[in-house]
């Protein structure tokens, strides 16, 4: 089952939609999984990914013991205009208040916003994980070297997680933080993975990839949800 929710509104007033997957109405209230894509507007490999499980899990959600609360579009400024950034012209993925938060741009691609949480999707997502307590957070991206960024030190079981879409993924590539090779402050993995504890995967699939090479990945999104499912 199915029910939609806009929990919020982008820079250009455009709503922040989520798709919250159930088995029946008596398991509403089980832990929650987020998945979300498109942060960065222009990355929408991870929207085509996410297209694939809409139908089906309407149908039937095959999950007994975890809900899945999907976001396409987390950015959907960034996706109407084709564009990395907000309507605000504001890397969300550089704009979350993390410990690490600079007003320093590292270079003219990543504009991290006037103050750290300044981007109102960014405070719509942030509200929504207080609310929620996602147990994970797969958020999708896509970059010309895919990998599997796990963030959240050991005890969080990130690496475990990462192991087990290791398995089935495409991409034989796992680092953590910022080991991606380039700076990331203000990003979710480190809001969410660090700083809460809540395991956090960026998955990066290949930028510009074919349709069908980046469907090779649903049975990473099928083994995220598995894990949870499988220990609660
Ligand atoms: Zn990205």
């Amino acid at each position: 089952m199915i029910r939609r929710i806009i929990y919020g509104k982008s820079a250009l007033k455009n709503d922040l939609i989520g798709y919250l997957f159930f088995k029946n109405n008596k398991k509403q209230n089980l832990p929650l999984i987020l998945i979300l894509a498109t942060i960065h507007g222009d990355e929408v490999e991870g929207l085509w990914l996410l297209d694939h499980f809409e139908i089906p899990w309407r149908v039937k959600f095959p999950y007994s013991n975890v809900n899945v609360l999907v976001i396409p579009q987390a950015n959907p400024d960034g996706v109407a205009l084709k564009q990395r950034t907000n309507g605000n012209k504001v890397d969300l993925n550089r704009n979350l208040p993390t410990l690490d938060w600079s007003a320093e741009k590292f270079n003219d691609r990543y504009p991290p916003g006037p103050f750290a949480g300044s981007e109102p999707e960014n405070k719509a997502l942030m509200e929504l994980i207080d609310l929620y307590k996602p147990k994970g957070i797969l958020t999708l991206h896509s970059f010309k070297d895919p990998q599997i960024n796990a963030n959240g030190d050991d005890d969080t079981g990130v690496m475990d997680l990462a192991n087990y879409l290791f398995e089935v993924s495409p991409y034989k590539k796992i680092t953590r933080g910022d080991e991606m090779g380039y700076p990331t402050p203000g990003c979710l993995g480190t809001y969410a993975g660090y700083e809460r504890k809540i395991p956090t995967i960026t998955y990066e699939l290949r930028r510009g990839d074919h349709v069908d090479n980046i469907l090779e990945s649903i049975p990473v999104v099928e083994r995220f949800i598995e894990f949870f499912n499988n220990k609660f």
